[in-house]
């Protein structure tokens, strides 16, 4: 047996989303900006993946625009809207994924905009207040808080983040990358001027994604190119990644409910199983938490030991792909900047497991087992 627990860094592809490709591989190969018959049917399959898109976030087709994932949509996003607004204020989190982090930082260094970080406590709670006193004290700001976070899992309150960038008429960019196709999205009540998706996170594609921009933000595009997008967004489009991703999207709301129920049950499984055959173990962010964080995502924090160097390596020799989330900032892995940001103690271990539909409860019983072996020596 070997198990997949890396389900936040990349899921597997759904055998329907790939039956959904392939004919866009071999048949159906015309460049969608051709005017002739080749063209024109490939054309018309990527206007109907973004009325699914459009239609299962709620909102409409012309404010669905496609990428080459999460990156490129939080960099579009973030870049654009201070340009496109003469934006010198920026407020964000330290616990971002990097694609809005160093965005933010390049923004700093390039561009003269000043970047504020939200307080938050050892548990990567976000201090709201915070983000009052600074829209209040400041010209008009781009605020880029995520939804979930894809280390600790922690779910940030988007609702009322949007309601204050509303009464303050700041722009609001969620990175959702974590949380689309996870949870449903309404962005009439979502309150962010933008938000993203990835595929390759909830079981389509990888290399495609796409951006929400609300239709009163006016920007520009980030890559320069041909007329695709509308204008948005130069270069041939990924066809059959945007017919993947635009099918997973439609699955992944289908199913949802049942296999958001399914996946909890799993991560409270490993919760008992781990706490149940180890001592001295606690969970990063609030990822113990049901309600507070992804149900996909556990953060354990494991005892200090010289296990932990290696933890990672003794996993995958045991069968269990798991990812990092070191707070220790040396070595050629340079560490979790989340975990460093909590002030997690750097001599702990600490361990992302992430799940997703097809991991069973026999791999669950299996990780915990081993994990708790590893620390009792009982296995290399
Ligand atoms: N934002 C978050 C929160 C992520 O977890 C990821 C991927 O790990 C990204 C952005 C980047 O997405 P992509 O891999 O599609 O560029």
């Amino acid at each position: 047996m070997r198990v997949y627990l890396d389900n936040a860094a990349t899921t597997p592809l759904d055998k329907e989303v790939f039956d959904a490709m392939a004919p866009f591989m071999l048949e159906h190969f015309g460049n969608p900006s051709s005017i002739h018959s080749h063209g024109r049917e490939v054309r018309s399959a990527i206007e109907k993946a973004r009325r699914t898109v459009a239609t299962l976030i709620n909102t409409s087709p012309a404010e669905i625009f496609f990428t080459s994932g999460g990156t490129e949509a939080d960099n579009a996003a973030i870049r654009c809207t201070c340009r496109a607004y003469g934006i010198k204020h920026a407020i964000s989190t330290k616990l971002e994924h990097h694609a809005v982090l160093h965005t933010m930082e390049l923004l700093e260094k390039e561009e003269g905009v000043q970047v504020s970080y939200l307080r938050h406590d050892e548990r990567g709670n976000l201090d709201l207040e915070h983000l009052e006193e600074l829209l209040a004290s400041q010209p008009r700001t781009l605020v880029s808080v995520m939804h979930a976070n894809n280390e600790i899992g922690n779910l940030n309150d988007i609702k009322a983040i949007g309601e204050i960038c509303k009464k303050y008429d700041a722009v609001f960019h969620s990175d959702t990358v974590q949380t689309m196709g996870h949870y449903k999205h309404d962005v009439q009540t979502l309150g962010a001027n933008f938000i993203v998706g990835s595929a390759h996170k909830f079981h389509g594609p990888k290399g495609v994604g796409f951006l929400y921009c609300d239709a009163n933000i006016k920007i520009q595009p980030l890559i320069q190119g041909g007329a695709q997008e509308r204008n948005m967004r130069g270069g041939t489009e990924n066809v059959y990644g945007i017919i993947g991703l635009a099918k997973s999207l439609e699955i992944a709301y289908r199913d949802m409910d049942d296999h958001a129920k399914y996946i909890q049950s799993l991560k409270d499984r490993m919760i008992y199983k781990l706490r149940e055959q180890m001592e001295d173990i606690s969970f990063n962010g609030m990822s113990e938490f049901g309600d507070k964080s992804l149900y996909t995502v556990l953060n354990v924090n494991l005892p200090a030991s010289e296990i932990n160097e290696m933890l990672l390596f003794s996993l995958d020799i045991n069968k269990i792909s798991a990812s990092g989330g070191s707070a220790c900032s040396s070595g050629a892995n340079a560490g979790s900047h989340v975990l460093r940001a909590l002030n997690v103690d750097p001599s702990r271990g600490s361990v992302r497991f992430s799940f997703s539909k097809y991991n069973t409860e026999a791999e669950i019983d299996y990780v915990a087992e081993t994990l708790a072996k590893l620390y009792k020596k009982e296995l290399a």
